[in-house]
């Protein structure tokens, strides 16, 4: 049985696109080997942050932090939430995240981040998910972009993307979607990355909510099953 071209759609997206650079941190994109405790923590904050809204509206949540001092877990743990509710507004439901990111303060203060950068995924993954306010998608993107470890990010876009290519039904679930994508693609942190990454760029370039099939470049592989 032929898998399906997953390889081949990163390459092309790849050749396109280029390096996506990801995560952003202190608002800049490049390609990262090692991370900072400084860094790995403003990448959690973000990926809290960053649920429902877009990536504009958190840099300016993160900027709100930074400017008040509170982009530490020093800062969250000493600011009340209310604060930090209003240091976060840009980037919506901020009472909610606001509460989130005390929590994730408290569990970072029993979890050191170097302890939880030598844990195996699965583990973190689980300790991770039983945090409340962090569901899959946020828990993939901890582990990937703050720890560098192997862990497929799903979201909206990736799901988009792959049914109307014809790979996978609309209604497919998270950890089917990433279990279909991962047992096609070679278990690389820095592929895994930029694949995510790349699906994005793609969903917001051509792979729109009304798609722009005519030029996309990525028409000849796709049934777009619409
Ligand atoms: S051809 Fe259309 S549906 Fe398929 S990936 Fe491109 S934009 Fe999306």
């Amino acid at each position: 049985v032929e898998k399906p071209p997953y390889t081949e759609i990163y390459n092309i997206l790849f050749q396109n696109y280029g390096s996506q650079g990801w995560w952003p941190i202190n608002n800049i994109y490049k390609k990262r080997n090692s991370l900072t405790n400084e860094e790995k923590f403003e990448i959690i904050i973000g990926a809290i942050l960053t649920q429902n809204t877009a990536w504009t509206n958190v840099e300016k949540a993160l900027n709100e932090l930074r400017r008040n001092n509170c982009l530490s877990l020093k800062g969250i743990l000493e600011t009340r939430q209310e604060t930090l509710a209003m240091y976060i507004k840009s980037s919506g439901y901020n009472n909610q995240k606001a509460e989130r990111l005390k929590i994730v303060a408290q569990f970072l203060l029993q979890h050191p981040l170097e302890e939880l950068q030598n844990m195996e995924i699965k583990e973190l993954r689980t300790l991770l998910l039983s945090v409340k306010g962090i569901g899959p998608e946020t828990a993939d993107s901890i582990i990937l972009y703050a720890f560098a470890k192997p862990s497929f990010v799903i979201d909206a876009y990736t799901k988009r993307i792959i049914s109307r290519i014809g790979f996978c039904r609309k209604d497919i679930s998270y950890d089917e979607l990433q279990t279909l994508i991962t047992n096609n693609i070679e278990k690389d942190t820095e592929l895994y990355n930029e694949y995510h990454a790349l699906l994005v760029e793609h969903a917001k370039r051509y792979c729109r909510i009304k798609p722009e099939c005519n030029t996309c470049i990525l028409k000849d592989s796709c049934e777009k099953k619409l």
